[in-house]
């Protein structure tokens, strides 16, 4: 048996310092910040939901003929019950708004999320089977407004973070009765050409013929630009929904292009939905997607429609188009202070006096290998820090110690009681980078 356990495919270590910015754990932590600090400045508020869910939510919430529910699903049984780890998370924060009584707190629920999700489709770059989406809900509100601040705070967040060139398309769905009317007339014209359409759009055609609608096959886009469009069979109220929906967009300068064709893969959305794309990271370009799912709550067992609308997110694809705007994320962070020590009485000093920078709020690394001195300096290099607090045998017996500020290379004898204030005071007056 190989000795040696790698990640599963589709999967991925974050590690402090690596390379690549979407496998370093500075690089999460920075954007996860920033994530988070647009989603508190446009008042939502964070839920955090398991990552293990009833199969049958995930199936009723999403729709047994979505690709992710028919085959894209990690589920399991254990005993009578089936379980999954979460696909998405849309489905999982509404199951909580119902089982938690959300809808009586006064107001709208406005909730975010980040975390990891679960789908079982070929890996290739910027698709896993461990990703992480970030996204936010409004629950409680069927305004149009409700419809434009998702789409403003997803805006807000590529854009604060230094994202560019991202392509926003919207289009409506009507509500539950246009888009049965429109699949039967897309079913009925596709039919026509069934002979022209690839195998795995003749099998959609009598399933999902939806999904064809996201073809990239260029014959079949041909034959897609003679279909009924949707917009034509949108009822009356979707219709103004849409117009007042972009009406907004428009005061709030948010630049889109309306596309006939957007439909989403997942069969909850009435009325609004969108897609955020980026042209420059590969094949899998959808940043994000999200719209209005009104049906979803009475799908999954709530007695009352529940209004909902909001977007969900992929955060390695926003590390992609992070990559690809030129934006650089941190690296490891420095410590304050590194302490070396030589010979056993020194060493335990160097605890005490480790202990003591921390509790003084300094951030304090050492090693206790009992290296050379030598390997020891190379150690604090490595952790980039600011100072070195060298403790020798000599320096003890006289009761001092050496301070080394880095950058300068400056070195000073100091009595050991002394230290702590002083590195502290270095600290507040910024003096350590
Ligand atoms: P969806 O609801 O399926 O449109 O997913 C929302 C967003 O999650 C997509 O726009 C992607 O950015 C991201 N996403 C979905 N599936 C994957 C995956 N397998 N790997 C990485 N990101 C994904």
């Amino acid at each position: 048996m190989a000795s040696t356990f790698k990640t599963i495919e589709g999967t991925f270590d974050v590690l402090p310092g690596a390379a690549v910015a979407v496998h370093r754990v500075e690089a999460w932590q920075e954007v996860e910040r920033g994530i988070r600090a647009v989603m508190h400045r446009f008042a939502f508020e964070e839920i955090r939901t398991p990552i293990l869910e009833p199969t049958a939510l995930i199936a009723r919430g999403i729709g047994q003929l979505t690709d992710i529910v028919s085959k894209e699903m990690f589920s399991f049984e254990r005993g009578r019950t089936s379980y999954v780890l979460r696909p998405e998370m849309t489905a999982p924060v509404v199951r909580a708004y119902l089982q938690h009584h959300l809808s009586q707190r006064p107001g709208a629920a406005r909730l975010c999320y980040l975390g990891p999700c679960f789908r079982a489709e070929r890996p290739q770059r910027g698709r896993y089977r461990q990703f992480h989406q970030f996204g936010a809900e409004i629950l409680g509100v069927t305004d149009s407004r409700a419809d434009a601040e998702i789409i403003l705070v997803m805006m807000a967040i590529y854009e604060e973070l230094g994202v560019t060139g991202t392509d926003l398309r919207i289009n409506t769905l009507g509500d539950e009765h246009s888009r049965p009317r429109y699949r039967q007339a897309l079913q009925a014209y596709l039919e026509q050409f069934k002979g022209d359409l690839s195998p795995i759009s003749q099998e959609r055609l009598a399933r999902n013929p939806l999904r064809i609608l996201d073809t990239k096959v260029a014959n079949e886009r041909e034959l897609l630009q003679g279909a009924p469009k949707l917009p034509d069979y949108v009822d009356k109220h979707s219709r103004a929904h849409y117009e007042a929906l972009k009406g907004w967009l428009d005061d709030a300068n948010v630049r889109y292009t309306e596309d006939p064709f957007l439909v989403r893969g997942l069969d909850y959305y009435t009325r609004t939905a969108f897609e955020l794309e980026h042209a420059k990271i590969g094949a899998q370009s959808a940043l994000a997607g999200g719209g209005r799912y009104d049906l979803l709550a009475s799908a999954i067992g709530s007695r009352h429609p529940v209004p909902a609308v909001g977007f969900a997110a992929g955060l390695e694809r926003l590390f992609l188009a992070l990559d690809a705007a030129g934006v650089t994320l941190p690296g490891r962070q420095p410590v304050d202070v590194w302490v070396v020590a030589m010979g056993p009485d020194a060493e335990r000093q160097a605890f005490s006096l480790v202990q003591a920078c921390r509790r003084a709020g300094l951030r304090t690394g050492s090693d206790w290998s009992g290296r050379s001195l030598k390997a020891q300096m190379r150690l604090a290099n490595r952790a980039a820090a600011s100072y070195v607090v060298i403790l020798g045998e000599r320096e003890l017996s006289s009761g001092q110690v050496q301070i080394r500020q880095m950058r300068t290379g400056m070195q000073t004898a100091a009595p050991m009681n002394t230290i702590v204030t002083y590195l502290q005071s270095q600290q507040n007056a910024s003096a350590i980078t």
